[in-house]
């Protein structure tokens, strides 16, 4: 009989948002693997719990699957935390469940806090659907790319960011999405200094940027964007997409069909003359 994988949800901040039943599991299994064996610590001692900690995190994640999996298969209950929040999301966790599912070993969730959920519930917005995207790219283009997408999206889109790249967020947001678009931010949630911002996107940057800094956790929240007139002629539109993200021309030449309500046959007829002149440009350069 082997034994069970447990993954337990521990708290995003507040110690008491803790459930008896982590408590209990965390106490029984013979071992917890964690994020961070040292910051996972403090939480065990607050609960009087004893069990051995074993760290897996983003860097050893494959070896040390692999020893786990041996000790379930011989039949010992081992749980899996993250530093905070519900492992998997966004968080290791992944290969571990994975390698449980293909080998038949039993994977319970215990649940708990998770950012994501927590922020949702408070937003005040659309939640019939919603599409996580974890956190977005630190690269400026890559980011925008992301953005440029959801602007397609008719749910609400929720992202984790780090606070110092907040403003270079909300301006490519503001760009993209139009600065009328509706967001929340939820910043440090359940801490001390618990916020929760709610307006336009523009005026989420107005707010922000008027601070001396942004410190702490937060969540974005962005419903789906009405649609804008666009400020750009097609050409005009089909350039800077091209120029300031990584979506192909596929991609492009649909958004851009969209927001100026054409068909794409119309912005892809428009589009080749730009293509054209890339496709001489990388070959004068490679010659
Ligand atoms: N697994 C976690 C969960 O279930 O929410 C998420 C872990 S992820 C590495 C950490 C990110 O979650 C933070 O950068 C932030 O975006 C978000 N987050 C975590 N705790 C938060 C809090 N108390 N308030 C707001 N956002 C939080």
């Amino acid at each position: 009989m082997s034994g069970t994988l447990y993954v337990v949800a521990t708290p995003i901040g507040n110690l008491e948002d803790m459930t008896y039943r982590a408590v209990r599991i965390l106490a029984e299994v013979v071992l917890i693997a964690a994020e961070d064996t040292r910051h996972s610590r403090k939480l065990l001692s607050h609960y009087g719990i004893a069990t051995r900690l074993i760290s897996y995190h983003d860097h050893n994640e494959k070896g040390r699957a692999e020893q786990l999996l041996a000790r379930l298969k011989e039949g010992e209950s081992i749980a899996l935390i993250s530093d905070a929040g519900t492992p998997c999301i966004a968080d290791p966790g992944y290969e571990l469940v994975q390698r449980c599912h293909h080998e038949e070993i039993p994977v319970v969730a215990v649940p708990g806090s998770s950012a994501v959920i927590a922020a949702l519930s408070i937003a005040g917005l659309p939640t019939e659907g919603f599409r996580f995207l974890g956190f977005l790219p630190a690269k400026t283009q890559a980011r925008r790319t992301v953005l440029q997408r959801c602007s397609d999206e008719s749910t609400t889109q929720v992202m984790y960011e780090a606070p110092h790249r907040l403003l270079a967020t909300l301006s490519d947001i503001v760009e993209i999405c139009g600065g009328e678009c509706r967001v929340a931010i939820a910043r440090e949630l359940t801490k001390r200094h618990e916020e929760l911002f709610a307006g336009t996107a523009q005026e989420a940057l107005t707010d922000f940027s008027e601070r001396e800094s942004v410190k702490g956790e937060l969540v974005i929240m962005l419903a789906a964007a009405p649609r804008q007139a666009p400020a750009m002629t097609i050409a005009e539109q089909l350039l800077h997409l091209r120029q300031t993200t990584d979506l192909d021309w596929k991609e492009i030449v649909k958004l851009v069909a969209r927001d100026h309500g054409v068909a794409g046959s119309e912005v892809y007829r428009e589009s080749l003359a730009l293509r054209k002149k890339e496709v001489e440009g990388d070959e004068e350069g490679s010659g």
